[in-house]
């Protein structure tokens, strides 16, 4: 699948491109439509610290390319990317001189969910650096049990919180495996993190969903740049568009970078029609 140049063709619809030229393109472009970004550099689960340094110090030089083209835009990062799975304490090392490198430049580090064995040691990462430089959030996952204490904590201590739906393959005892389940925990751990006002980012293409967030930001009267929606680069132009002219924020995620095999393959796992797509157009290759 890395080597063809099928997959190559179907992931580049998910990823800005090779470069962070490419990405800031991309930004670029959002932007002039009124869309936020925050740009992931691809590559996580890194296994050497040589490795997990150089995306540091890449991730530095795209936080000051934002700065020097004035962008509306952040970075998120995931810790396997800064040496998790190395050395916690390295890792921390790495992302603290990011956070840092965020707060001189008036910007943003948003730390990616990985799977639930990452979890617990993502929150406290988070929670250490938030309190001692307030520029970092980090993501909770609608699919996981836990997720309802995870957001009191952390709204608590108001660090932004990005919620998605999660996209790991997670056992029974730790996450909830039907849509009907998911969904309902989003909208429920939504509407806690829309009513207690720390910024949140409501990250779906679910209409439904969406349109229950517009609703109960309607019926509480809270002010509609109190939180942001956010999605994914290249997934439902349309509905990216209608928000924004309805005068809703959006940011998009914008990946780019060589390594996007893994991330492709959690946007085909979401979606079985992309699978099937892939798979008639490999047989007929
Ligand atoms: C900004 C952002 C950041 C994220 N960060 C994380 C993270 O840190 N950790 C994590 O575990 N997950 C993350 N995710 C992924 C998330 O967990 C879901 O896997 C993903 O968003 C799909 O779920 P959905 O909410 O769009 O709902 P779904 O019910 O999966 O999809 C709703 C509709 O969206 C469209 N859609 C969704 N996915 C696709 C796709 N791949 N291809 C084409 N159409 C699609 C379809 O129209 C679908 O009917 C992030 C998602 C977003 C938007």
């Amino acid at each position: 699948m890395e080597t063809s140049p099928l997959a190559r063709r179907l992931a580049a619809r998910f990823v800005a491109g090779d470069t962070f030229a490419d990405g800031l393109e991309a930004g670029r472009r959002m932007n002039r439509e009124g869309i936020a970004v925050t740009f992931d550099r691809l590559g996580e689960s890194v296994t050497s610290l040589a490795e997990a340094e150089a995306s540091r110090d890449e991730y530095l030089r795209v936080l000051q390319e934002i700065s020097d083209h004035h962008l509306n835009a952040n970075v998120s990062i995931k810790l396997t990317q800064f040496g998790m799975d190395i050395s916690e304490q390295a890792c921390r090392a790495n992302v603290e001189q990011l956070v840092r490198g965020a707060k001189e430049r008036n910007s943003f580090v948003r730390i990616d969910m990985e799977s639930s064995e990452y979890t617990e040691r993502t929150l406290r990462m988070v929670s250490d650096l938030h309190a001692q430089y307030g520029t970092v959030g980090t993501v909770i996952q609608a699919y996981l049990r836990r997720s309802e204490k995870d957001i009191e904590a952390l709204c608590r201590q108001g660090i932004g919180v990005r919620l998605c739906k999660g996209a790991y393959l997670e056992p029974a005892d730790v996450a909830f495996h039907s849509k009907s389940e998911v969904d309902r925990n989003f909208v429920h751990l939504m509407r806690i993190l829309l009513a207690a006002g720390t910024y949140p980012a409501i990250a779906t293409h679910d209409e439904k969903i969406i349109l229950d967030a517009k609703n109960f930001v309607a019926a509480r009267n809270l002010a509609r740049d109190s939180f942001e929606f956010q999605m994914l680069y290249g997934i439902r132009r349309d509905l990216q568009r209608r928000l924004v002219a309805e005068g809703y924020r959006l940011r998009l995620y914008v990946p780019f970078g060589k390594a996007w095999y893994p991330y492709f393959m959690r946007r085909l796992a979401e979606r079985p029609a992309n699978v099937v797509f892939l798979a008639r157009n490999l047989l007929r290759g």
